[in-house]
């Protein structure tokens, strides 16, 4: 049997910060500095243990309450929407555009006249850069501020990527970024919280070490979290942010080889930026393959692979079409439904080998003679 090329592994290369066995103490607190400086100390950065736990503060924080309606990219990962339903909200799930992938700014401006119509204001939208794709940021962040709604922008996939050289997660009023195994750069488990105040971030925090208020016992007047990052962990992180530049780099080489690979096939598109202003990490490779034109499904290469032990999977299953959510509204057509259906995840990991690349490169020649 030959050895499994995983969907999205890291390098090995895990590089710990020297202070891990000295001191650990200030790791946190230097992992969250080496952040800011990481996005020219604009932001402020509070470190977490993931980035679903990321995502439940910031709508915290944005003062999200049982009732409330959240506009949400239902094109995505579950753990963008779940915290809505933490906090006793409810989600209301948008489609994608195809040039992007990410939230169509028209069908949310859609919703958003309709739900005012309705009495009913949604109190924050989450926009999510999926697959390191920067979304049309520029026109959502428009919306938001034309209607007042607070914008929380899911960069767990994202890490790296910009637009038009701003970094992604750095233009809503709250950013997300995960170090999840899977992600870019990893600490194993770990996410972070952007936002752009000192009072925010003192603020989150607070709730995210259980909410103790100023006292010499332990005096609690609100409901918290243990959500912190471990100084571990942090110091890993530490290690991890120098080598991001590597991994983007690397990504991007993969997409460069599918794009080689594919670039007479009729019928497959490989997933790419549709403008210079936009600049993806390609967390993942991503096709589609229109079985109209090829003959064939994307099913049909997903099992080929398989069969070589090489993992693909299809595209994230829209949130609107997940039976845990089947009771929420949701606006626009099907450009998501469509790329479910025909999309489909290559290998992407920076750890791939140039044997890795040529067994990937067989298997799918093979396949397409
Ligand atoms: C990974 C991911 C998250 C959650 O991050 P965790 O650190 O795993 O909690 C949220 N949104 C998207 C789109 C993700 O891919």
């Amino acid at each position: 049997m030959k050895a499994r090329i995983a969907l999205s592994s890291s390098r090995a290369s895990l590089k710990l910060d020297k202070e891990i066995f000295l001191n650990t103490n200030n790791s946190i607190s230097n992992f969250e500095n080496d952040l800011e400086v990481y996005y020219n100390n604009k932001r402020k950065v509070v470190a977490l243990n993931s980035g679903t736990a990321a995502i439940h503060l910031a709508l915290i924080l944005a003062g999200i309450e049982k009732n409330d309606l959240v506009i949400c990219q239902s094109f995505t990962f579950v753990a963008s929407v779940n915290p809505i339903l933490y906090l006793g909200a409810s989600p209301v799930f948008i489609d994608s555009e195809k040039d992007t992938w990410n939230m169509c700014p028209l069908a949310l401006e859609e919703s958003i006249k309709e739900l005012l119509l309705n009495g009913k204001k949604p109190k924050a939208i989450i926009v999510v850069h999926l697959y390191g794709m920067p979304a049309k940021i520029e026109e959502l962040l428009a919306i938001s501020l034309k209607y007042d709604i607070k914008l929380v922008e899911d960069a767990a996939e994202a890490l790296g990527a910009t637009y038009k050289g701003q970094k992604c997660g750095t233009f809503g009023d709250f950013g997300i970024i995960s170090f999840n195994g899977n992600k870019i750069i990893s600490t194993s488990g770990g996410g972070a919280l952007v936002c752009k105040t000192k009072k925010e971030k003192n603020k989150a925090i607070f709730l995210a070490t259980q909410a103790r208020d100023e006292a010499a016992h332990y005096q609690h007047s609100q409901l918290g979290y243990n959500y912190r990052m471990s100084n571990i962990l942090a110091s890993i992180g530490r290690g991890q942010l120098e080598v991001l530049d590597d991994h983007v780099r690397l990504r991007r080489d993969m997409h460069h080889f599918y794009q080689e690979l594919f670039k007479n096939s009729k019928g497959i598109t490989v997933f790419t930026e549709h403008s210079k202003d936009y600049f993806s990490n390609h967390w993942l490779s991503c096709i589609v393959v229109d079985d109209s034109i090829t003959g064939f499904t994307r099913d049909d290469i997903r099992i080929k692979l398989s069969e070589e032990n090489i993992e693909t999977r299809p595209l994230w299953k829209p949130m609107h079409m997940q039976p845990v959510f089947n009771h929420a509204s949701y606006y626009g057509n099907n450009i998501a439904e469509n790329l479910f259906k025909k999309g489909l995840c290559l290998p992407s990991g920076s750890n791939l080998t140039e044997k890795d690349k040529n067994r990937i490169s067989t298997a799918i020649k093979s396949f397409l003679s």
